[in-house]
């Protein structure tokens, strides 16, 4: 049955949270007396559309039923998780969390997306929330928050895995958490750096991304100090770094006045940084990067990318025909040029990609590859015959020509819009990856990949097989 989120608050955050379970498959039902929340809401949706999906090689579950609610009992009705979204003020959070506690069935998970509050703040009145403390744009980064009762808390890491969410159970409450406690550190010296004319609002912002902000995406804090620790490692990085913590490097913990003048100083920088672009360009110009980031990262499994490919392992791909759909995708920004169609290279990674996804089928997998066999590319022919673009949603269906002895044909069909795109024709061979030579493939892959080229062979032959570059040189 179509599980169901009540989002009370549809604002950045709230519509975020809505997007998240509405692609997830989930149905979502918003009370926020905002008399603008559709069109607010409908274009948190928008944006996710585009973004979340194209971070996955398989398609994410048919989306959930968007509902509004004047009432908010209806909107709690059948709810596994209520999640609270409104503006960060404690006496107000007191109110809509009684509600919440009176009327939202009992199994349901109530979280908040505090930025500050901690959960005996929040409950202070008898209500039995958790902290959900999420990040903006919450449809695109996984990490979430969570702080309070820990069977609760349990329960509630539970979900949010399944939507493709990264729970981070916080061991003790304080202000803040933990994300946005590091965050303030780095405004607080921002701040500072602004007033004293030190640096505008784009020059720290080209310090961050030029440097260590491409560090922490991808490994953190930590790990890339053991690193600047060189082989003498972290005891050597904390010696040698330590005592700075004691010189006058930062303003510690005093706080710049916000006066007008240094709001407008920062206004005006950031105006003169950024004005030429809406607040719509920046987040499609962040949602395009932060997607084109993560899916890298999937490479390798760091972060972001290991809670992707986590999730996308749980995702079905559904089948069309007689022959296996082995790669099913929302054509992802980044795979686009300045032509505005979908660049020639990525072709043949989607190619690449249904090889893989084949291999998976033959056993030819992870655990097959670590036991020293695999498979490597010798040839590939790709014949390009229509169009596709961003956000279009590409399909990809095998047929294998021959899997005889060490020989693994594959001809891929690239479907979009209706219609064939591409197709890509490619052989492969079976290696030793400890010889680097060819070798026959162990006994359960050779008799998988019989057994569904037998059942291929009977398929008319694939148009255009065998082709090579028409034109004459
Ligand atoms: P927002 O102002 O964009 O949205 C708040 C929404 O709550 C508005 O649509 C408003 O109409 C609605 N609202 C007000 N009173 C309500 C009520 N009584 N019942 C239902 N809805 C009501 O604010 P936001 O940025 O989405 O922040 C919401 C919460 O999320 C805050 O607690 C904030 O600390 C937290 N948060 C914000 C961010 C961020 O980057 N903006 C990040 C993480 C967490």
């Amino acid at each position: 049955m179509t599980q169901k989120a009540a989002i009370v608050g549809g604002g950045v955050i709230g519509g975020g949270w809505a997007a998240r379970f509405l692609l997830n498959g989930w149905d979502a039902a918003v009370f926020d007396p905002d008399p603008e929340v559709e069109r607010k809401i409908g274009e948190v949706l928008d944006n996710a559309r585009r973004a979340l999906p194209a971070l996955y090689d398989k398609p994410l579950p048919p989306e959930g039923a968007l509902t509004f609610h004047d009432d908010l009992a209806t909107a709690l009705e059948g709810a596994s998780w209520v999640q609270e979204s409104v503006p960060e003020r404690l006496d107000l959070k007191h109110r809509i969390h009684a509600d919440l506690t009176a009327l939202a069935p009992a199994e349901a998970v109530i979280g908040s997306s505090t930025s500050g509050f901690k959960p005996s703040e929040l409950n202070a009145k008898g209500a039995r929330a958790i902290v959900a403390h999420p990040f903006n744009p919450v449809y695109l980064l996984p990490l979430i928050e969570l702080v309070g009762d820990p069977d609760e808390c349990d329960r509630a890491a539970e979900i949010l895995r399944s939507v493709g969410l990264y729970p981070l159970t916080v061991r003790k409450e304080i202000d803040a958490h933990i994300a946005d406690r590091f965050l303030e550190a780095v405004w607080r010296e921002a701040l500072w750096l602004v007033k004293d004319g030190i640096a505008t609002t784009e020059e720290i912002d080209e310090a961050i991304r030029m440097g260590f902000g491409l560090r922490w995406a991808q490994m953190g804090l930590f790990e890339t100090y053991r690193i600047a620790g060189g082989e003498a490692g972290m005891k050597h990085f904390m010696a040698q770094f330590g005592p700075a913590l004691e010189w006058p490097w930062t303003k510690l913990m005093d706080v710049p006045e916000f006066t007008d003048e240094l709001v407008d100083l920062i206004a005006g920088q950031s105006d003169a940084q950024s004005g030429h672009l809406s607040i719509r360009d920046l987040e499609r110009l962040r949602d395009d990067n932060l997607v084109g980031i993560m899916r890298s990262l999937k490479q390798s499994g760091s972060g972001a990318g290991g809670v992707i490919t986590a999730h996308e392992a749980a995702l079905e791909v559904p089948q069309i025909a007689d022959l296996p759909v082995t790669l099913d995708i929302q054509v992802p920004q980044t795979w686009t040029d300045y032509n505005g169609h979908m660049n020639e290279a990525h072709y043949l990674e989607a190619g690449a990609k249904a090889t893989d996804q084949f291999m998976v089928m033959i056993g030819a997998d992870a655990d097959y590859i670590a036991s020293g066999l695999s498979y490597f590319t010798a040839e590939s022919h790709v014949r390009y015959l229509n169009e596709t673009h961003e956000g279009a949603r590409l399909q990809v269906e095998t047929q294998v020509i021959n899997g005889e002895g060490k020989k693994l044909y594959l001809f891929h069909n690239l479907l979009s819009g209706g219609g064939l795109v591409a197709t890509v024709e490619t052989l492969l061979l079976h290696v030793d990856l400890d010889t680097r030579r060819s070798c026959p493939p162990a006994p359960k892959v050779a008799e998988a990949l019989v057994r569904i080229a037998a059942a291929h062979a009977v398929l008319p032959k694939p148009e255009g097989l065998g082709r090579f570059v028409g034109q004459r040189p």
